[in-house]
Parts: structure tokens; C-alpha cells; sequence
């Protein structure tokens, strides 16, 4: 941790920039303390580490701090001093007894009191839920920012994330968001437009903000649309992924092959275009792509011409009887994905709409012959 208090009372921030003689002159004449546990902590002035306050290793302390990186505390440290450097006046491990939780900044913004978690480490939903609830309850707005070293870039546009990212997506907006700080970089790192292909591959467009040239409504505001660039790196991948032999399936990916080759005797390299779309609304389906819009494509063949209404009530279904996973419980936003997936059909020509009905346009393509299959990925996956 980076703050203490002394016997005086008198808190010390190690945000502040101490140099590491001043601090070694106060730690001979000074003892320091928990603000919330009041153990007393050591302070350590290392040339390797980071300058920060440590509790002795049996001392019981309610808020855990243990085994802070090097690359948290750093983040921690750039991320008061920056907003320190807007004007803002941003607390340090401000401990909030009510709800017993310590952020790792407060801050007043807006009018509004904003709580700003650096999560480096692995953070179980259980505890990340409890600490959310906690501070909106308290009238206190989490923002949660990743720690950069958790971002994994694995080609331009497409990023390795698991679960533990997808707990902290910004739901409130449309579209969702992701926020990483690098300390080591200086640099922020905006992930917007995630669309999930596989479990854990997602495409997403990336903002790239230095923490000089950025302030906090920067980062409140920036809201990228699906990117040219985007869209050609998901035709990449595709074709990647119609080429690459598979050797595991996950059992969603098994019960989509089984009822592709049951019902249009294709086998999953050759899935049609149709199931491949890039919707973001789609985050909301914990499952690859081709799963979610599988059903629905499926649907529209047994079912044209058909309503949204009942598209939206079969994937419902699907989702009460497990077959559809939701990857947080937001059952009122399928519809979205529904709405968007149909939409995105219609531009392609693949569905006409009259009214509030829609119909298939086109025969069925059934596409033996992978160099065919490709155009029409290109054609689909073109602005
Ligand atoms: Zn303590």
C-alpha cells in the first residue's frame, strides 16, 4: 500500500513523490500505522521495488493488500498523480468503513463520486459483485480498470479474453467497453466493439490513449463504431478458422455440428457466411458465434416468413432449457442481438423485411467448394 498514517495522525502518501532520503529520514525517526487496521506497517525503500508501506506478515488486516505487484502499485501511484494533474483532487486508498472496502482511488468527478479499481490480479465474480453492489450502494460510481499486462493482443484486432474480462465489460452503454492501464507503457488501452468468435477470442477495436495526452472524460467518452479494419480482420480469422483442422470441441460447438449435418449435411469448415456475423450485441451469448447465430439461422430456414417477435422467443427457449447460455443475466437484451443480427441480413440481402415480417431472399446456399464459400465471406464481411 502507498499510504500510512503516523503517530501524529498524520497521513503520508507515498503518491506524493518522496524521495527515497527523505523517506529513509522519517522512517528513523517515525513509526507508521494502518489507517484500517493500525498494525504498524514498514515502509520500504528498495531500489528495485516501488516505495510502499507493508504490514508485518501476521498482522490481520480486514482489506487485503497482499502481495501488491510492482506493476499495481506503480499504476496506482501514475493514476493519482494524473488526476492530481487535471485538478481533481483523487484520494489514495481511501478507506470507506461503512461498506468496509478500500478502492484504490476516490474521486470527486462531475459531481459525482467516482471509485477507481487498477485490478491486476485474478478477481473472483463473487467479489467483484459484492464490491460493485458495495460502492453503488454507497452512491459511489465503480469504474474498474485492468491491468495492462491482462491484455493479450493475439493479431491486430482479435484479443485473448476470458471470463475474468468479461466480468468487468461496461454494460451500461449499448456497446460494450473495456478499460486497461499499462504503468509500464503510461498508456491506456480502450477495448470497444468486443465481438466474441470463440469462448475466449473476441475481436475488438483498440484505442490507444498516453495517460499525458488523456483526461478522464476522454476515456468516458470515446466510442468507436465496428472498424473497416476490424471487419477485414474478422474475414482473416475466418478464413483461418475454415482452414485450420479442429481438434477439440466444446460441447455448444459439438450440438451445432450435430444439427448442421443432420439437417443440411455440412460439416463446420463450411458453415455458411450467415452464422459468422460480427454483432456485439452477440457478447451477451456465452458461446462462439457460430452457436448463437446457428439456432437462428436454422429458425429462419424451418420458420420464414417469421416475426422478431418469435426469433426473439425461440432464442428465450433455447435459454430457459440450456441449450443458450447467457453470459450475464440480461435476458432483456437479446432482443438486441436478435434485432441486429436480422438487420445485418437484410443489408446483405440475405432477408427482406416487409412490415415486421421477415423472409428469406435467396434459395438456400448450400456451398460445397471452399473457394466459393470464401467470396461470400468477402462479400459479407466487407463495409
Ligand atoms: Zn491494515
Amino acid at each position: 500500500m502507498l499510504c500510512a498514517i503516523m503517530k501524529e495522525g498524520q497521513l503520508i502518501c507515498l503518491g506524493d513523490g518522496y524521495r527515497a532520503n527523505e523517506l529513509k529520514r522519517l522512517r528513523n525517526s517515525h513509526s507508521f500505522y494502518c489507517p484500517v487496521c493500525h498494525h504498524e506497517v514498514k515502509l520500504k525503500v528498495g531500489e528495485r521495488r516501488i516505495y510502499h508501506f507493508a504490514h508485518k506478515p501476521d498482522a490481520a488486516c480486514p482489506v487485503s493488500h497482499d502481495q501488491e505487484s510492482v506493476y499495481h502499485l506503480q499504476g496506482k501511484q501514475l493514476l493519482y498523480q494524473w488526476l492530481k494533474k487535471q485538478g481533481l483532487r483523487p484520494v489514495l486508498e481511501p478507506y470507506i468503513k461503512k461498506i468496509k472496502q478500500r478502492p484504490d482511488l476516490l474521486v470527486k468527478y462531475e459531481m459525482k463520486m467516482i471509485a477507481i479499481e487498477f485490478q491486476c490480479a485474478t478477481l473472483k465474480l463473487t467479489d467483484y459483485q459484492k464490491r460493485t453492489t458495495g460502492f453503488v450502494k454507497f452512491g459511489i460510481d465503480p469504474i474498474w480498470i485492468i491491468g495492462g499486462n491482462r491484455l493479450k493482443r493475439l493479431t491486430n484486432s482479435f484479443f485473448q479474453l476470458s471470463e475474468f474480462h468479461w466480468q468487468f465489460v461496461q454494460r451500461k452503454e449499448k456497446h460494450s467497453k473495456l478499460l486497461f492501464f499499462c504503468p509500464e507503457q503510461k498508456a491506456f488501452f480502450i477495448l470497444e466493439q468486443l465481438t466474441p468468435f470463440m469462448k475466449n477470442k473476441s475481436s475488438a477495436s483498440v484505442t490507444y490513449l498516453p495517460l499525458q495526452q488523456t483526461r478522464v472524460a476522454s476515456f468516458m467518452t470515446v466510442s468507436k463504431r465496428c472498424s473497416s479494419l476490424q471487419l477485414s480482420g474478422w474475414k482473416r480469422n475466418l478464413l483461418h478458422f475454415r482452414t485450420t483442422s479442429h481438434r477439440f470441441f466444446t460441447k455448444d460447438t459439438k450440438q451445432m455440428m450435430e444439427l448442421f449435418y443432420q439437417k443440411l449435411h455440412i460439416s463446420l469448415p463450411f458453415f455458411p457466411s450467415e452464422v459468422f456475423i460480427p454483432i456485439p450485441s452477440g457478447s451477451i451469448f456465452a458461446h462462439p458465434v457460430f452457436v448463437w447465430q446457428g439456432y437462428l439461422y436454422l429458425y429462419m430456414i424451418d420458420r420464414s416468413p417469421f416475426r422478431l417477435d418469435s426469433a426473439v422467443c425461440y432464442m428465450n427457449k433455447l435459454i430457459r432449457t440450456r441449450r443458450l447460455k447467457l453470459r450475464w443475466n440480461h435476458r432483456e437484451k437479446v432482443i438486441d442481438a436478435v434485432n441486429e443480427y436480422a438487420f445485418y441480413l437484410c443489408k446483405k440481402g440475405f432477408l427482406s423485411k416487409e412490415q415486421d415480417v421477415y423472409d428469406l431472399n435467396r434459395p438456400l446456399f448450400k456451398e460445397s467448394c471452399l473457394a466459393t464459400l470464401l467470396k461470400r465471406d468477402a462479400y459479407y464481411f466487407s463495409e
